[in-house]
């Protein structure tokens, strides 16, 4: 497995610059990988990507979704499954070689398998989807298609990709517009084929869940149900061992990750998660766990080194509840900093205004929002904004604003939070 090894560093190692990169990006969508721990409680959230999948399982009498399900109600675990539409239109294709990243197609990817698409998918397998919603669980946008948003060479060779944004929406929207129809259900939350973000015209998947209105869900411990190993049962120990030595080093290491797992075979055609997870699922019951979708997980602990208990989170929470962007990209917050002018206009300003459907830059983004604020700022000390509020004939309390030649960002989201409930009355 060297080259997967190797081509996984190379890729960690990009995400980590382009992290630090963008750290001081406020965006309207975040790249969620974790959130910062509760202090009362131990909560994890964990995905289960490519499903659903209704290919029976070798041994038993059900499918690996249905299989899934089950042993979560056993644990009373509630995950996010991150689904597909459906890969049946995704041929004329070749099968591709198993234990390779193009194992179930050389082309375009296949689920649950080459030629038995339609065992697989939400517009398959609708009975699957309603099981996921009567279980409480929450879906995500995996794409109808699970097409690579771009190229990838160096894993993917010369894959079929999209092209540009407005087929990467367009087939966002084709599952999302499906879910809601069918079950009224509206998706939040996307994560890109194999984490492949660029489009080859220079938008992002940035740019494609700001217009569906997402954010991004990565992710932050590997279930490790993806890597095919000599046997089965290997695969298997090699799904439960990280979990338990990570939980036997530290307890809490665990708390507000969110752990990547599969709805779907491995690059072996096998489905070590089916014995896997209520492994797992005890292990983190017994260490104190409760498993939430990370919906769920992010309504208590939003950002990455907010305290959830700390005094600016109910209002940061307010203002995301409300659509509005009072973070950065790489969802962290940083109360501690002096906000600036176009991070206010981002936490104040209407997140309709936001999403037209184009590739925009953050200095764009930052433009849009200051059109669509309800604040026009000359400068942004405390004297600044209370003058703002005044204008639009709302009463907030002058607190640290009254004297401040600089506003931190914890003051500003509390400013801004209050600014929207006046304005909403
Ligand atoms: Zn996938």
């Amino acid at each position: 497995m060297g080259l997967y090894d190797l081509a996984r560093k190379v890729n960690a190692k990009r995400k980590a610059l382009i992290k630090a990169r963008d750290g001081f990006v406020p965006s309207p969508v975040r790249r969620i990988g974790q959130a910062c721990p509760p202090r009362d409680r131990r909560l994890v959230a964990m995905t289960f990507d490519d499903g659903p999948d209704a290919l029976t399982v070798e041994g038993r009498d059900r499918g690996l979704t249905q299989v899934i399900l089950d042993e979560l109600k056993e644990y009373d675990a509630k995950v996010t499954f991150d689904v597909i539409g459906s890969t049946a239109d995704n041929y004329p294709d070749e099968k591709g070689e198993l234990g390779t990243f193009m194992w179930s197609g050389r082309a375009f990817d296949h689920y649950p398998k080459f030629g038995a698409d339609g065992l697989a998918g939400a517009k398959n397998r609708p009975e699957l989807i309603r099981a996921i919603l009567d279980g409480g669980h929450e879906i995500s946008n995996h794409g109808s298609t699970h097409r690579l948003f771009g190229r990838m060479r160096a894993v993917y060779g010369q894959r079929h990709h999209f092209e540009t944004l407005d087929q990467v929406v367009g087939d966002l929207e084709d599952l999302h517009g499906y879910l809601e129809r069918e079950f009224g259900y509206t998706m939040r939350l996307g994560r890109p084929a194999h984490y492949i973000d660029k489009i080859p015209d220079g938008a992002s998947a940035y740019d494609a869940y700001r217009i569906m209105g997402y954010n991004y869900m990565a992710a932050s411990f590997d279930g490790a149900g993806w890597q095919p190993l000599a046997s089965y049962d290997l695969e298997v120990d090699a799904m439960v061992k990280p979990l338990e030595n990570a939980l036997r080093a530290d307890p809490e290491s665990l708390n507000g990750k969110i752990i990547f797992q599969k709805d779907g075979s491995n690059m072996a055609e096998r489905t070590p998660i089916a014995d896997a997870l209520p492994r797992q699922l005890r292990l983190l019951q017994d260490a104190g766990y409760q498993v939430v979708p990370v919906s769920a997980l992010l309504e208590v602990s939003p950002f990455e080194d907010m305290d959830p208990a700390s005094e600016e989170a109910e209002s940061v929470k307010y203002l995301l509840s409300r659509g509005r962007a009072p973070g950065y990209k790489n969802n962290t917050f940083h109360g501690e900093r002096n906000v600036t002018a176009g991070e206010l206009y981002m936490m104040l300003a209407d997140p309709e205004a936001l999403r037209a459907r184009r590739a925009m830059s953050p200095r764009e983004l930052m433009a849009a929002a200051e059109a669509a604020s309800p604040v026009k700022l000359g400068g942004i000390s405390g004297r600044d904004l209370l003058r703002a509020a005044e204008k639009l004939g709302v009463t907030v309390d002058e607190g640290p604003l009254k004297d401040a030649a600089a506003v931190r960002r914890s003051d500003a989201a509390v400013y801004a939070a209050r600014l929207l409930r006046g304005l909403s009355k």
